[in-house]
């Protein structure tokens, strides 16, 4: 228990003695950048591939080239430390019932006009007081509050790929596993060797159409399909978010396109969230999504034969995970508490048919 206290006493204190003062200032060099002529570089991270200029900061806000090299201005600088059920990622065959330790830096390489997080996502480093927390330090809270695993979310954790991989990778040798939740903006490069030490991750696959992503998001859709196809050939463990917008992405045509692809790309097996969209940010002239359109969306991913499909952010609706061979319940769900389990060794404890996903 002293030693809980003295972790959060630590982090309380650098962040009163140092945030805003300049002093935390450590430059961290950038992993996946090319120098060009004149003290320019580009950066390899994301699609937007920034080509900066000498103290220029990328679209992310957090990229900063100084000198003709990139560094992360927000190496050991979360904004955001709480604890989780990871139900609220959303994973739903990732140890489920299980605590995770989930962090944030500000920043993110997108701009989506209906972002939750807008707060956090579109600030700067120099607008919001961020904690002093190194990568060592986020292991011992997470063991302290008893989390097996540790989660980069809130914002695009793409973005503080530094960070995430050290934490990332440190988690690995404690025994701790960590997730990924992403909209799926990264180039392969990183993709491929940030695999090899993550341990799953929510993609969020927000649309599919380019029209959709270039009017909601200033991203692409390709990128999005990219990654998700390099996950599943890198062997990572993931589920898939779709938040359904009223006028935007719900058309049944479109829906019915995306789970089709889904199913040919990567198979029937990776667990689809509809979540319910709320008015934010500068999406406010929208309602929030009617109950049966995610119905719809429902069954139509049901009709194209994905075998685990989940409504999210709404009470009481497709919640639990129900055996694809005998369609019992297996798991028993309530918004973010479990009931019963029926599943052991990996298979349905009713009929023996092979979950998908890490349950034991
Ligand atoms: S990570 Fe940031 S700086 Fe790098 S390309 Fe993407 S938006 Fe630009
Ligand atoms: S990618 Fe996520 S965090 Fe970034 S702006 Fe879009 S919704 Fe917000």
């Amino acid at each position: 228990m002293k030693k809980k206290f003295l972790i959060i006493f630590l982090i309380i204190l650098s962040a009163f003695l140092f945030a805003g003062k300049g002093l935390f200032e450590v430059l961290h060099e950038a992993q996946f950048y090319e120098q060009l002529k004149n003290k320019y570089v580009r950066c390899d991270l994301c699609p937007n591939c920034c080509v900066l200029k000498d103290k220029e900061i990328g679209i992310c806000g957090v990229r900063q080239n100084n000198g003709g090299k990139l560094y992360t201005l927000v190496y050991n600088k979360p904004i955001s430390i709480h604890v989780d059920p990871i139900e609220k990622k959303p994973l739903y065959h990732f140890y489920p019932g299980s605590q995770i330790l989930s962090l944030a830096t500000v920043g993110c390489n997108l701009r989506c006009n209906f972002c939750q997080n807008w707060t956090i996502s579109q600030s700067r480093p120099n607008e919001v007081q961020a904690y002093n927390a190194t990568p060592e330090q986020i292991i011992e809270m997470a063991k302290e509050y008893g989390c097996e695993s540790i989660a980069f979310t809130y914002t695009e954790p793409t973005i503080f790929y530094e960070y995430m991989y050290d934490i990332a990778k440190l988690a690995k040798e404690n025994g701790l596993k960590t997730v990924w939740v992403t909209c799926g903006y990264i180039n392969e490069e990183p993709l491929r060797k940030l695999a090899k030490v993550i341990d799953a991750a929510n993609i969020d696959l927000k649309g599919f159409s380019e029209e959709f992503y270039s009017t909601y998001t200033t991203g692409y859709l390709q990128p999005v399909l990219n990654t998700l196809k390099i996950a599943k050939e890198e062997g990572m463990f993931f589920e898939i978010t779709n938040l359904v917008i009223p006028d935007a992405n719900d058309d049944p045509v479109e829906i019915r396109a995306m789970c089709k692809w889904i199913k040919e790309n990567l198979g029937d097996e990776y667990p689809l969230h509809f979540s319910r969209f709320f008015p934010n940010y500068k999406l406010t002239n929208r309602p929030p999504t009617p109950i049966k359109t995610l119905e719809m969306a429902y069954d139509i991913a049901k009709e194209e034969g994905i075998k685990y499909v989940y409504i999210g952010n709404v009470a009481g609706s497709a919640e639990d995970t129900l055996c694809p061979n005998c369609g019992k319940m297996i798991i028993d769900r309530s918004g973010y508490m479990i009931g019963d389990i029926h599943i052991k060794d990996g298979k349905c404890e009713y009929c023996g048919e092979e979950i998908f996903g890490k349950f034991e």
